[in-house]
């Protein structure tokens, strides 16, 4: 497990191990973007990867994300905060405020509100639709055979739909699932694909992971 007390060295090891894998994926440098995931992370520690130069940072939950990042923001406004952890409607008016990037669409009423605030907030987050790629019932995301749908629905809404998000089952070889993600999105024509996770991102962009969502590797274990 990563050293929390070496933010820097730990995010200059992730970035390495991206570019590698990139280059055995036949990937051009810098194609992959790496999300630092900062959920439960204290301030000296995101402090160390501001420091380091990173600047896209990945949580999973609004009422943290606002707590943490708005005073960051205004010292460092080339920020960009993305929100990866599942969004309930009624916190959609918060998560339009303070994220540049929403992952986590999964269903046709969530689509609305986002909408509706987009509009009424004139601010037009990134939005990726998430395709629980395992179909697991407990976990969140559009299921796969209402994923073109839902994407169609959220661009005719005037969505800011850029990608697609997914988790794969802790279990499973994730190879299969980042291949099937891939495929979605080829089909309906997004090109920003956010997956893999500190365990399997080499593998992710070996399959043409845009976004790759790291945590543990770069701030340690979580509490
Ligand atoms: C926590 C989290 C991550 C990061 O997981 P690590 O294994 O710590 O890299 C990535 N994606 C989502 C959606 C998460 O909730």
């Amino acid at each position: 497990m990563a050293d929390a007390d070496d933010v820097a060295g730990n995010l200059e090891r992730v970035r390495a191990a991206i570019a590698r894998a990139e280059r055995d994926a036949g990937r051009a440098p810098g194609s992959v973007m790496l999300v630092a995931v900062s959920k439960t992370v204290p301030p000296d520690r995101l402090e160390a990867a501001l420091a380091a130069g990173q600047r896209v940072f990945g949580e999973n939950r609004v009422q943290e994300a606002k707590a943490k990042w708005p005073s960051v923001r205004q010292r460092f406004p080339d920020l960009r905060l993305h929100l990866i952890g599942p969004l309930q409607t009624n916190k959609a008016a918060e998560a339009v405020g303070l994220f540049d990037c929403i992952e986590s669409l999964d269903r046709p009423k969530l689509a609305r509100a986002l909408a509706a605030e987009a509009q009424k907030q004139d601010r037009h987050p990134d939005i990726y639709v998430q395709v629980n790629v395992g179909r697991e019932p407990q976990k969140a995301g559009v299921d796969p055979s209402e994923a073109d749908a839902l994407v169609a629905e959220a661009r005719a809404l005037g969505l800011n739909v850029q990608g697609l998000m997914c988790i794969p089952p802790f279990d499973d070889d994730p190879t299969p699932h980042f291949a099937a993600l891939a495929e979605v999105a080829q089909r309906v024509g997004l090109d920003a694909l956010s997956m893999g996770m500190s365990g399997d991102f080499e593998a992710a962009i070996a399959q043409g992971a845009t976004h790759v969502r790291v945590g543990s590797s770069i701030f340690g274990a979580r509490g």
